[in-house]
């Protein structure tokens, strides 16, 4: 079978490991210490903050952005629902916006019609492992005076004009959960220049509590805290990162040539200026394709394809945030491109040969 996704721990990660659990210090200790700095320094950015899953990563960074109950944060459907839960963490409201065509990700040209004087925050994500249009939305934020929180739990290492992904807001969100580019098992990280929004974090990672007053509660705050164990992992995984996002792409350019010109078939555009790290490889199956993008999925999964659909059903159309007033046709190009989209083998463990059989396969169709 080639994996859709396989996380690729090496001698390293498991010597490093070894050496927490003997010290005797295995919850958040100096090794996280040493893992943020290393993540603030490869993103650029003063500060970063690890936490136990992107989930919480988005959770502290809305809470630390001062997003509360009344507010509304203008963000995609067309994402994992970790990106809208965690604004509904905060008592806000997420009000969809629907995305664009090239990139999937949130249109920044339909955002201003949804704003209201509630709005706080755009919550931007940086979907398959392209960053969001940056200047588009800094503009409206700047203009408007929203904050940006960039959701980058798919986008380690991406770059826009030079620079890496989780910095273009406020504040950023990683995940180090075992599909991602990177991984700690779980896990995650808030990266920020703001020493306020910093600080915050780290109260809000630890019940409320300042790293400088023990046991002075300021306010509520959860258990986020990220273990010693996890972070050995990520010190490691960090030094391989842009090796294995260089294989992703790598892999990607390779799909994309095999693939050019397959009636049905449209491959992933990477946009100027941008840098995709290809988290996912997503192809869209439209109706001019020889079989249905199901047919398509099993027909790759019965010859030893895996092969993934992110995502079947865009948020507003799931019970959960339906209950909030959103209908079917509310987004069409979220509806239509989630009955298209399946994403090929793009990652480090796929080697040349496998992409050569993964083009073979749909050509034969
Ligand atoms: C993975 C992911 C998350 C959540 O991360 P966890 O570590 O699983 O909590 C949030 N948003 C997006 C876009 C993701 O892909």
């Amino acid at each position: 079978m080639i994996n859709i996704s396989k996380p690729l721990i090496g001698g390293e990660e498991i010597d490093e490991v070894e050496k927490v659990l003997s010290s005797g210090k295995i919850a958040q200790g100096p090794v996280v210490a040493e893992f943020e700095k290393d993540f603030a320094e490869f993103c650029g950015v003063k500060y970063a903050i690890a936490v136990n899953s992107g989930t919480a990563a988005l959770h502290c960074a809305l809470y630390a952005c001062g997003i509360k109950k009344g507010d509304e944060v203008v963000t995609t459907p067309f994402t994992f629902v970790a990106t809208a839960n965690a604004i509904l963490m905060q008592g806000a409201r997420p009000v969809f916006v629907d995305v664009n065509e090239i990139d999937f990700n949130i249109d920044a040209d339909k955002i201003e019609e949804k704003l209201t004087g509630d709005t706080k925050a755009i919550l931007p994500v940086d979907l398959y492992g392209q960053i969001y249009n940056v200047d588009g939305i800094g503009e409206i934020a700047h203009r408007k005076n929203l904050r940006i929180v960039e959701d980058a739990c798919q986008s380690h290492g991406a770059e826009y004009k030079g620079k890496r992904a989780g910095i273009f807001g406020s504040a950023g969100c990683f995940s180090f959960y075992a599909t991602k580019n990177m991984t700690t098992g779980e896990g995650g990280m808030v990266v920020t220049d703001d020493e306020n929004i910093a600080d915050s974090v780290k109260r809000f990672r630890h019940h409320g509590q300042s790293e400088k007053t023990h046991y002075e509660y300021y306010d509520l705050g959860f258990n986020y805290r990220m273990t010693d164990i996890e972070a050995a992992m990520g010190i490691e995984q960090l030094k391989k990162l842009k090796g294995f996002n260089e294989i992703r792409q790598k892999n990607a350019r390779a799909l994309s040539e095999g693939l050019a010109g397959i009636k049905g078939i449209k491959v992933p555009s990477v946009k100027d200026g941008f840098s995709h790290v290809f988290h996912q490889y997503t192809i869209r199956v439209t109706d001019q394709f020889k079989i249905k993008r199901d047919e398509l999925s099993q027909y790759l999964t019965g010859r030893g394809i895996g092969n993934a659909v992110f995502y079947p059903k865009p948020l507003h159309l799931h019970p959960h945030f339906m209950r909030l007033g959103y209908k079917d046709g509310d987004f069409p190009i979220s509806e239509k491109i989630s009955k298209e989209v399946l994403s090929l083998p793009v990652n480090p463990s796929v080697s040349e040969q496998d992409i050569k059989y993964i083009v073979d396969t749909i050509k034969g169709i």
